[in-house]
């Protein structure tokens, strides 16, 4: 009788959420609950739950010893609880209302760009075009077709011959809007501030941008599914509510791919890695972009990511195995953090990815450092720590702008001084 009720109301709820036409997902009333696992055996019946509750998880099931974030809809808190009761896993709820959380970072006035509120993907690339054509320091050009067909911007900017060159990467992840927030903040730091020192970085050294690697990802999340974290293809692969769409496109770089950490069975997961390596039309063009400037000239390559507040250096396929230069790489990420936690007091915890998250191959950074030979790489994570998670609010945006300049302006003056450039 129990799980008659239950079926009918899961039946129910995935009616509710596949209504046809484009109205964006509603999420009153749900809760995140914030798990502490402690033991594999929980883990394996954390990884079964959606048998038999509507759940969806925030972060990738990794290993035992983390703490885990997971969206549940107002039907299902009570017997969601008394599984979590009987699976003896620590829970709390960390959010009564998601929809609260989703309507204060949310787009506010999008006439123009600034850093005041997030934006959608028009008035972003609208604001590209315009720097592009008021600064002749500034060269840009769509490096590939998104699969629906959106552009992929880049701006490379070069004010002296000879630099070496830095690249910033935003929003390959769709759901995590503070990235292009945050690199947008940056290229309008190094095009428009009067401050001396950013001046000085846009100097002597080249930058690349490539603000939106997952543009149809960004627009679904704006316009249907707040919680996206994949591009938008058909993967091929069906499940119960039918068709599943996307890649992980942050697993499908091709290093060392596959292998432990690897959710390959789970093709309708949001961190679903692909069935091979390379096979996203965006990563492809990312790539081939990358590979097109002269070898040795890029020498710093960082991916922007939400949340946790982390920098996270490779290897991410092993926690074992370390790159040559790891330590400086560390001495490097540790002149970002302090001088980001002067700002504000935020505090980003730095080193391999396989050691501080969990052994998981496929990432840009890993990608950048092992194939393309570029001495310092990393995936930062911006705020926060899971308090709002991927639904920072609005307010925080120029905060983070701020913070991550302090942070990467320590970076690349370390960076220097440790020979990364020469
Ligand atoms: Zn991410």
């Amino acid at each position: 009788m129990k799980l008659t009720i239950l079926l009918i109301a899961l039946v129910a709820m995935a009616a509710a959420k596949s209504a046809p036409g484009r109205m964006a997902a509603r999420y009153h009333n749900f809760r995140i609950y914030q798990l502490t696992i402690e033991t594999n055996w929980q883990m394996e019946e954390l990884k079964k739950i959606h048998e038999h509750i509507s759940v969806h998880f925030l972060n990738e099931l990794g290993a035992p010893g983390h703490k885990y974030n997971v969206i549940v809809g107002p039907l299902f808190h009570r017997v969601f609880e008394k599984t979590m009761n009987l699976l003896e896993i620590v829970h709390k709820v960390i959010v009564e209302d998601l929809q609260k959380l989703i309507d204060d970072s949310s787009v506010g006035d999008d006439s123009k760009m600034e850093w005041e509120t997030y934006h959608t993907l028009d008035t972003i690339y609208d604001w590209v075009d315009q720097e592009c054509a008021a600064h002749d320091f500034l060269e840009c050009k769509v490096i590939g077709k998104s699969f629906e067909g959106r552009d992929i911007k880049s701006v490379k900017l070069s004010k002296r011959e000879g630099n070496k060159a830095i690249f910033l990467e935003g929003n390959i992840h769709a759901m995590e809007w503070i990235s292009s927030a945050t690199v947008t903040f940056l290229l309008n730091q190094l095009i428009n501030s009067e401050d001396p020192e950013m001046q000085r970085l846009s100097e002597e050294y080249d930058w690349i941008v490539v603000p939106m690697v997952n543009p149809d990802g960004f627009v679904y999340t704006h316009e249907v599914e707040r919680l996206w974290r994949k591009n938008r293809r058909p993967n091929g692969h069906r499940n119960e509510t039918g068709d599943c769409f996307g890649i992980d496109m942050n697993r499908n770089f091709d290093y060392h791919w596959g292998g432990a950490g690897w959710n390959i069975d789970e093709p309708c997961d949001h961190w679903f890695g692909g069935a091979e390596p390379n096979t996203e039309i965006e990563i492809v063009s990312l790539q081939n972009f990358v590979s097109s400037f002269e070898d040795g000239y890029i020498r710093s390559y960082m991916a922007y990511h939400a949340y946790g507040q982390y920098v996270l250096l490779p290897y991410g396929h092993s926690n074992t195995e370390f790159p040559p230069n790891y330590e400086q790489m560390k001495r490097i990420a540790a002149a970002f953090s302090d001088a980001a936690a002067d700002v504000y007091g935020s505090a980003f915890t730095y080193g391999a990815s396989g050691l501080l998250n969990y052994v998981v191959s496929g990432a840009a950074k890993d990608w950048a450092y092992g194939v393309k030979n570029i001495p310092f790489t990393c995936t930062v994570e911006l705020r926060d720590k899971g308090t709002f998670g991927f639904f920072l609010p609005s307010n925080q945006i120029t905060e983070v702008g701020l913070e991550v300049t302090a942070g990467l302006k320590a970076l690349v003056n370390k960076a220097q001084e440790e020979g990364i450039f020469d």
